[in-house]
C-alpha cells in the first residue's frame, strides 16, 4: 500500500496512475487502479485545517481502515494538480511522520525539480532527505528523453538491467543531462538567477490580480511554476486561447483546469519573460473586459449625456 495525495499528479503508466488524483487521467486506465490510499494535501481543507494531524491520526489508529503504507509520495509543489503548494514546515512534519511510522517518503521532483522552484531539488528549502526521488522532465537540459529514480543505497534491492526496456539508458541524454548539471551547478549563480526571476514573476502576477478585483483571481505556485488562478475555469480557457493568438503558448493546470500555469525555460532572459508576462497580462485584460457588463454608474452617465443633448436640441 502506498499512499499519495489529493491533486498529485504521477504519470499515466497503471502504477503512476493509480497514485495520481486527477479522474480524467484515471479513468484512461480502463482497470481497477488499487494499492493506493489518497490523502489530504496541505491546505486541501483550507489553511485551518491541519491534515498531517489529520494523517497522522489515519495512521495511529489500527481501526482507521486505512493499511500502514510502504511508502509515502508527494510533490513539494503540484504542477499538474494546480500548483499547490506544500510549506516548510508542512514537509517537515510529513517527514518526521513517516520516520516515526517507518514509512518510505519519496519525492516526486519530476516537475518542481531541476531547479523548477529555485534550488536544484523542490525540497531541498525544508531541509528533508526523502529515501527515493523521481526526476525527468528538463533533466537532460536538452529537451531529450530521460528520467531516473534516486534512493538511497540500502533500498536499491534491484539487480542491474533487471528492470529495462528497449529504449532505456538514452546515452546521449546521459550526456546532455551531465554537461547541464556541471555548466548550471557548479556554483549558486544559477540558482540565484532563477529565484530573481521567480521573484518578478511573482510581482508581476499578483500585481495582474490585484488589477481586477471583480475577476476573483488568485496567486498560486514558487519559483518558474507560478500562476493565476480563476475561479470561472473557462476563463482560464479563454485566456490561453487569447495569449495564443498574441503569440504566447500558455497552458492549465488544476482538476477543473483552472489555473493558467507558467512553465518558461529555466534559461529565458529577462527580457522575453517580461516580453512574456506583458502578453498574459493583455490577455488577461481582453477576458476580463469582454465579461465585465457595463457597469449601472457608466450607463447612467450616458443617458444623462443623451438626455441633457435632448433638451439642447428641444430648446
Ligand atoms: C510529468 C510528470 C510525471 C510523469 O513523468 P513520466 O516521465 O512521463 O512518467 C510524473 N510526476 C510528475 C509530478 C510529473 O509532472
Amino acid at each position: 500500500n502506498i499512499i499519495a495525495f489529493t491533486n498529485g499528479f504521477h504519470g499515466v503508466s497503471l502504477g503512476s496512475l493509480a497514485l495520481t488524483g486527477n479522474q480524467k487521467f484515471r479513468e484512461a486506465a480502463g482497470v481497477n487502479l488499487s494499492d493506493v490510499h489518497h490523502a489530504a494535501y496541505a491546505g486541501y481543507f483550507g489553511d485551518d485545517v491541519d491534515t498531517i494531524s489529520m494523517l497522522d491520526k489515519l495512521l495511529t489508529d489500527r481501526s482507521s481502515g486505512i493499511d500502514l503504507p510502504a511508502a509515502i509520495i508527494v510533490e513539494c509543489v503540484q504542477g499538474e494538480g494546480g500548483l499547490n503548494t506544500a510549506s516548510i514546515s508542512w514537509l517537515k512534519r510529513l517527514s518526521m511522520l513517516c520516520a516515526e511510522h517507518d514509512i518510505l517518503l519519496i519525492v516526486d521532483d519530476i516537475q518542481a525539480g531541476c531547479g523548477r522552484t529555485g534550488s536544484f531539488f523542490s525540497f531541498e528549502r525544508a531541509g528533508i532527505h526523502p529515501d527515493i526521488v523521481t526526476l525527468s522532465k528538463s533533466l537532460s537540459g536538452y529537451g531529450l528523453p530521460m528520467a531516473l529514480v534516486l534512493m538511497k543505497p540500502k533500498l536499491d534491492a534491484w539487480k542491474p538491467g533487471q528492470h529495462n526496456g528497449t529504449f532505456r539508458g538514452n546515452n546521449l541524454a546521459f550526456v546532455t543531462a551531465t554537461k547541464a548539471i556541471r555548466h548550471f551547478w557548479a556554483d549558486d549563480s544559477f540558482q540565484q538567477d532563477i529565484q530573481q526571476k521567480g521573484e518578478l514573476v511573482k510581482r508581476h502576477l499578483t500585481q495582474m490580480v490585484a488589477q481586477y478585483p471583480q475577476a476573483e483571481l488568485s496567486h498560486r505556485g514558487r519559483g518558474l511554476m507560478q500562476g493565476i488562478v480563476f475561479s470561472d475555469p473557462a476563463w482560464a480557457d479563454e485566456v490561453t486561447s487569447k495569449a495564443f493568438e498574441m503569440g504566447l503558448i500558455i497552458e492549465t493546470s488544476g482538476s477543473l483546469s483552472e489555473v493558467v500555469k507558467l512553465l518558461p525555460p529555466l534559461t529565458i532572459e529577462t527580457e522575453n519573460l517580461e516580453k512574456g508576462l506583458t502578453i498574459l497580462s493583455k490577455a488577461i485584460d481582453a477576458v476580463v473586459k469582454s465579461h465585465t457588463p457595463k457597469t449601472a454608474s457608466s450607463f447612467n452617465v450616458k443617458s444623462a449625456q443623451a438626455a441633457q443633448s435632448t433638451r439642447e436640441f428641444n430648446a
